[in-house]
């Protein structure tokens, strides 16, 4: 564990400590990279150490006991602003950025950030969810881009930089977070009380992509049984398209009627099937098969099939990690359920 409690990311904590060093943080930030990364908690530490009145603001480290840090740790803190999109709402709201019809730009974050702080030095302003952000509400940001109020930073937190308008992007200095490695995950799993043991939050780092909230996400009570189902199914020298189509569909109904909802379970699903035929991948190679206790038979077996058509895994990873960008682009999902499985199968007959 490193600077303030974050894990990883510690060139972008340099990065910041450099630029307050020299008096020259910028005030817009766009903060990018996947969910579940820390992006979040790496604004509100930052903004806590940019208004604790204890420590010298040019070594960045909160001191974790003065007025302003207790007010930030407790969520009170009158010169930290946040809002992020509601989750019955499609978009963020233009009310929680200038306030509702009747008190237009007398309530809001962008009136917030505004005024005077009343306690530190700067007023601090987030806003989780900038991939919602719509054209309205972009439209309001640009004045408060262009005429930051002295003092003042402002921080957007998105899942890419692609995804923001061009005018906001624009006028934003790009902050690129990168997932954690699998072993500051395992930790974080363990501090965070995700799992107990060291080796279970191995495991589930390793099937993550170094994001804690799909590592959390897997450790679902249904999550288990399915896996196991999938993997048997994967690991089967005579691919069964048809069965394994029902069972992935069948399970990514379970999750309920909201589409976003059935869209997080698939990516679940496929993502169980990249990791299986990457480990396969992996292994042809000559690296040590992982140890679990489920998945490194089937592995184990998949590699003794496979041998004389040594393409199979790798063919399929790739045909995998098509299906999981597909999820994002609403594609309808039996349809890329199926023509997944179908390619599957075509590969496996290969
Ligand atoms: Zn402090």
């Amino acid at each position: 564990m490193a600077w303030n409690g974050i894990f990883g990311h510690d060139d972008i904590v340099e990065q910041f400590r450099r630029a307050v060093g020299r008096g020259r943080l910028a005030t817009s930030f766009l903060f990018v990279g996947p969910s579940g990364i820390g992006k979040y908690t790496f604004a509100l530490r930052l903004a806590r150490a940019l208004l604790c009145q204890e420590s010298d603001p040019r070594e960045l480290d909160a001191c974790g006991e003065c007025e302003s840090c207790t007010q930030a740790d407790a969520g009170t803190h009158p010169d930290i602003s946040i809002v992020r999109k509601p989750t019955e709402k499609s978009e963020l709201p233009l009310e929680l950025l200038i306030g509702p019809l009747e008190k237009r730009m007398r309530e809001g974050l962008l009136h917030d950030i505004g005024l005077k702080p009343f306690m530190g030095g700067r007023k601090i302003a987030i806003i989780d969810d900038a991939d919602y952000l719509n054209a309205e509400g972009a439209n309001c940001l640009l004045k408060t881009l262009e005429e930051p109020p002295p003092r003042s930073v402002l921080i957007l937190i998105g899942t890419s930089a692609a995804r923001q308008l061009p005018t906001i992007r624009s006028r934003c200095q790009i902050v690129r977070f990168q997932p954690l490695a699998e072993d500051l995950l395992a930790e974080l799993l363990v501090e965070q009380g995700v799992v107990s043991g060291i080796d279970a939050a191995r495991k589930l780092a390793m099937q993550s992509e170094g994001r804690l909230d799909l590592a959390v996400e897997l450790t679902q009570p249904e999550i288990g049984p399915f896996r196991e189902n999938l993997l048997h199914g994967l690991a089967e020298p005579s691919f069964n398209s048809l069965r394994l189509s029902a069972a992935v569909l069948a399970f990514v109904e379970e999750a309920g009627r909201e589409p976003a909802l059935r869209r997080r379970r698939l990516a679940q699903v496929v993502r169980m099937a990249i990791e299986f035929y990457r480990q396969v991948t992996r292994a042809a190679g000559g690296a040590p098969v992982s140890d679990d206790s489920l998945s490194t038979p089937l592995v184990e077996r998949s590699l003794a099939t496979w041998a004389a058509t040594d393409n199979v895994a790798p063919d399929c990873l790739d045909r995998s990690l098509e299906a999981l960008a597909q999820i994002d682009r609403n594609v309808h999902q039996t349809a890329l359920v199926e023509c997944w499985m179908d390619d599957l199968a075509r590969i496996y007959a290969s």
